[in-house]
């Protein structure tokens, strides 16, 4: 390897974190940006004003909201109620399970952390419980895409104590934030390559070589991975990388980190049918195959979003896409007393998103296990001052949202850098 020119670094990925961490190196370091895909952005995908990732700003998260504001956006609070449905039976609800509250209690109780489905086991044994059980599988599956299997408690309460903060969409869609962040490192002299698929980095302190998929190479001093969890996982996976010398106890330590996938429909119709059966439709749990759904207010966009997250997302692998769709109207029209003639009619365009099979991602978003903060904290410290890793799954401060959890770490990684540079 010849000598790397200091002050030089790669970036691989150019999501939410490798796009901060750029703006923030850029104009004082020599900073290109390989990207695999032909667009930036990562997981926040807007396409013709839908969100196809990432969609609400969970609270008022202060990198998301000074980005935002930055770009120009506008952020605007979502309305209408939730509501559960079952048997055809509307109910406003506020509480998303049954025993809510002695759920908490006993989640705070516990001493040593466990995975969620041994808690529930252990202290909801009983058949009166079963409900509450199923509920609360769901409930940590759907939301926090976590498997029950292998979710910690303590994180879920630490999670679920604080309550449900006011939720955001940014109406110029969430890849306004990403397009600024674009805009400025490319304004600073950073390059952003997208169509480069990083297959192999080697490193030894302060020279990394980059080899992309299309023979090229690249060298730099330093080097951040903001690669997902799913693919730091799955060494075999086409986007993995190989790093050389291997780096064994970072490889076990992504083992920890909990990711999970989403099954993301998008149904736009000519018209908001919904309104005519319910007042303030915000978002539905109900007891169809395809139980959650939402709407786009305070916007009156045409347009139903389903959601099975977690390890239910997966058992619909073996379905094609016609028949999710079919699953999904039949659904709705149960949902909303209307035939699945009328449903299809007014059915515009659809769009059908399994997360784990998109190849630059392999999952939606990472959650805790009780092993998880130990293993961050080893990822989220520098090799040899060389290698760096940053993303969403490697965010330790207080607020929820993997958006802003990318952000932070990208932004956290880049100030790292600056400190180490400066030395
Ligand atoms: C369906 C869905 C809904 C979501 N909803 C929300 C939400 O409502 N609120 C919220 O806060 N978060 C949400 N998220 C999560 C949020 O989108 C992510 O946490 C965040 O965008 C991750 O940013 P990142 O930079 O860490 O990773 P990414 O955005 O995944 O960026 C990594 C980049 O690396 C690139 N890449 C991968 N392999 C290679 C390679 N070998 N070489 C070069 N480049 C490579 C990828 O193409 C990608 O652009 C959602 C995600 C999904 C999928």
């Amino acid at each position: 390897m010849g000598k790397a020119k200091k002050g030089s670094l790669i970036i691989v990925g150019a999501g939410a974190a490798g796009l901060i961490a750029a703006s923030e190196l850029a104009g004082k370091f020599q900073v290109t940006v390989l990207e695999a895909s032909d667009t930036t952005g990562g997981r926040i995908r807007t396409i013709d004003g839908m969100e196809a990732g990432a969609e609400f700003v969970h609270g008022e998260l202060p990198l998301t909201m000074e980005l935002a504001k930055k770009a120009g956006a506008t952020l605007e609070k979502t309305g209408g109620h939730f509501y559960q449905v079952s048997d055809c039976d509307w109910r406003r609800q506020d509480d998303i399970i049954e025993g809510w509250d002695l759920l908490l209690q006993k989640m705070e109780a516990l001493k040593d952390d466990i995975t969620l489905d041994a808690f529930l086991e252990t202290n909801f044994a009983g058949g009166e419980y079963e409900e509450l059980r199923r509920r609360t599988r769901a409930y940590a599956s759907g939301f926090d895409v976590a498997d029950p299997v292998k979710a910690s408690v303590k994180a879920l309460y630490r999670e679920w104590s604080q309550g449900m903060d006011e939720m955001y969409r940014i109406k110029e869609g969430y890849a306004a934030i990403t397009d600024h962040l674009q805009q400025q490192c490319e304004a600073a002299g950073c390059r952003i390559l997208t169509n480069k698929k990083v297959k192999q980095a080697d490193w030894e302190q302060d020279r990394v070589k980059v080899y992309t998929d299309d023979g090229e190479t690249f060298e730099a001093q330093k080097l951040i991975l903001t690669l997902p969890a799913g693919i730091m996982q799955r060494k075999l996976a086409s986007h993995s990388i190989n790093i050389t010398p291997p780096l064994d106890s970072y490889d076990t330590a992504w083992e920890q980190i909990g990711y999970g996938s989403v099954l993301k429909i998008l149904l736009k119709f000519k018209e908001a049918f919904w309104a005519e059966q319910q007042e303030e439709v915000g978002f539905v749990i109900s007891d169809q195959p395809i139980p959650t759904w939402w709407t786009q207010l305070p916007y009156d966009e045409p347009l139903l979003t389903g959601w099975i997250g977690g390890p239910y997302a997966l058992q619909w692998d073996n379905k094609t896409d016609e028949e999710i769709l079919e699953h999904a109207v039949t659904s709705l029209s149960r949902i909303f007393r209307r035939t699945v003639t009328d449903i299809t009619a007014l059915l515009e365009s659809h769009q059908i998103l399994r997360w784990h099979t998109i190849e630059t991602a392999l999952g939606a978003y990472s959650y805790e296990t009780p092993l998880s903060a130990e293993a961050r904290a080893l990822l989220m410290t520098p090799v040899a001052g060389t290698l760096y890793f940053a993303g969403e799954a490697l965010y330790n401060g207080p607020h929820p949202g993997t958006v802003e959890a990318a952000l932070y770490s990208g932004k956290e990684v880049a100030e790292r850098i600056i400190g180490d540079l400066a030395d």
